[in-house]
């Protein structure tokens, strides 16, 4: 039988996740779910001052949000827990203990200040920066001599001569020397475990198969091997490797908070839909095999192979991704639409949520579905349904005091109060037949003024249909409202 394929996201969440975090984790969830096997979410919270438990939960709700449900870790648990690596603290100490007793590791005494001035030495020698091996072979006198200081020993693996080479599924075939692969610490001082001994435990205990993640992690790779080598792991069961992409921001420069790189909070604050993020996510560094852009997540998790991952940067591109919203936006039923809708207009204030406004609102959303491209967008077109009195947004202002603004109110005026059917296309008609027909107005001057006055601002839904929605005394009031203040 087939080994089981197992995927994990593993973010140290120090920070709310953001564009990169997630486009890893989409894909290994995507890889677990197109091939049967496991996702497996991990929290590398060893850094307890900058992974707070806020973050945590933020972390695991946006998770949710999006869609990316999980089979092991946090909330659902699993045999292979805990998933947090604050839990796990015993089982580094252990390995790191297990692996001096081998040989494969050792204590070291160095002080911080002691390690710098030999780096500066060998910068000054033009030599590779790193570990110089200082305590791989101290005698015992010397140990008993740093105990009796009250020096605190790190532990740090001893790496052999040689290289490491592996098959990145991505990258192809990488070779790392290791005389750039100093010796490295696995355990500080204090007994607190470094990244690269947790993950590869961890990876090795939790029968990790597939390791889709950045790219920024390559250089990590071979230390991560010569432990599982230490765990007794033979070759053929370390998991493989497959570093995902840079995503890159639209200045070309790797993706940061300067260019873009902001919290996936953002996002759903202004309106992205978490099927928009992810449709969007999947694009940066992979493709489905032919140039469509808009595709489900059941889709993706059908498509979804290593091989149709990009090994060259992916670019961010704010335009693409709200053009993606706007399809997935257009794509929601009414119902969909009014219940993501609802949140919004909720916690603007624009509606407090009685049947009527959530009728209104209802029949509202047909007219703008096709104009958004944020659902934070559904405030602005919807507002001036919910208000008693228009105010005029200033840039409105000064259109609506040109000439003939104010004629084309007063026609206007004359041309609705004796309109007996109330409809959009019986108001167009009325309209046209005394601004365009009568008057010779062309289409924005005619109706330009009458927007305004209606809903306070030049850009609006289509106004008939909003007029009809409104109703004809409140649509006549504004419009007097407007005409009179000018008197
Ligand atoms: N916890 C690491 C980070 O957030 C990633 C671990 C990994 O994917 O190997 O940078
Ligand atoms: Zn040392």
């Amino acid at each position: 039988m087939a080994k089981e394929i197992r995927t994990r996201f593993a973010p140290s969440p120090t920070g709310d996740l953001h564009v990169g975090n997630i486009r890893t984790a989409l894909f290994d969830w995507a890889y677990a779910r197109h091939t049967g096997g496991k996702l497996i979410f991990r929290i590398e919270d060893t850094d307890r001052e900058r992974v707070t438990d806020e973050y945590i939960s933020r972390a695991i709700e946006t998770m949710k949000w999006l869609g990316l449900q999980w089979d092991e870790g946090p909330e659902v648990g699993g045999d292979h827990g805990p998933y947090l690596q604050s839990q796990r603290l015993p089982i580094y100490t252990e390995w790191a203990e297990r692996f001096i007793a081998q040989g494969d590791a050792y204590k070291c005494y160095c002080t911080p200040d002691e390690l710098e001035a030999r780096r500066e030495k060998q910068r000054e020698q033009n030599q590779a920066p790193g570990y110089d091996g200082a305590c791989r072979t101290l005698s015992s006198e010397t140990i008993a001599a740093f105990e009796s200081e009250g020096r605190k020993p790190a532990i740090r693996m001893r790496m052999p001569e040689g290289e490491t080479r592996f098959t990145d599924l991505i990258r192809g075939e990488v070779t790392f020397e290791h005389r750039f692969v100093p010796d490295f610490v696995l355990m500080r001082g204090d007994g607190s475990p470094l990244y690269t001994l947790a993950v590869a435990v961890d990876d090795v205990l939790m029968k990790v198969t597939h390791i889709l993640r950045g790219e920024d992690l390559l250089s990590s790779t071979p230390r991560q091997i010569r432990v599982y080598q230490a765990m007794g792991i033979a070759p053929e069961d370390f998991p493989a490797f497959a570093h995902l992409p840079f995503v890159m921001g639209e200045d070309n420069a790797k993706l940061s908070k300067r260019n873009g790189e902001v919290s996936i909070a953002w996002y759903r604050e202004e309106g992205f839909l978490p099927e928009a993020i992810c449709n969007y996510l999947a694009l940066l560094g992979w493709s489905p095999g032919d140039d469509r852009e808009n595709i489900t997540m059941a889709e993706l998790v059908d498509l979804f192979t290593v091989e149709r991952v990009n090994s060259s940067p992916a670019r961010f591109d704010m335009k693409k991704l709200e053009a993606i919203n706007g399809d997935k936006i257009r794509a929601l039923s009414i119902e969909e639409f009014l219940a993501r809708a609802l949140p919004f207009l909720l916690k603007e204030n624009v509606i407090t949520g009685t049947e009527s406004e959530l009728a209104l609102v209802r029949r509202a959303l047909p007219i703008i579905q096709e104009r958004i491209a944020r659902m934070k967008d559904v405030v602005p077109m919807l507002k001036f349904f919910f208000v008693d009195q228009v105010q005029i947004e200033s840039e409105s202002k000064a259109k609506i005091a040109e000439e003939p603004a104010m004629h084309v109110l007063q026609r206007t005026l004359l041309a609705l109060e004796p309109l007996q059917e109330w409809t959009h296309a019986a108001i167009e008609a009325a309209l046209r037949a005394v601004l365009i027909d009568e008057m010779g107005l062309k289409p924005r001057l005619a109706f330009g003024p009458v927007r305004i006055a209606v809903t306070g601002s030049h850009i609006s839904p289509p106004l008939f249909e909003s007029m009809e929605l409104l109703g004809k005394e409140s649509s006549i009031a504004r419009i007097r409202a407007v005409v009179s203040s000018a008197q």
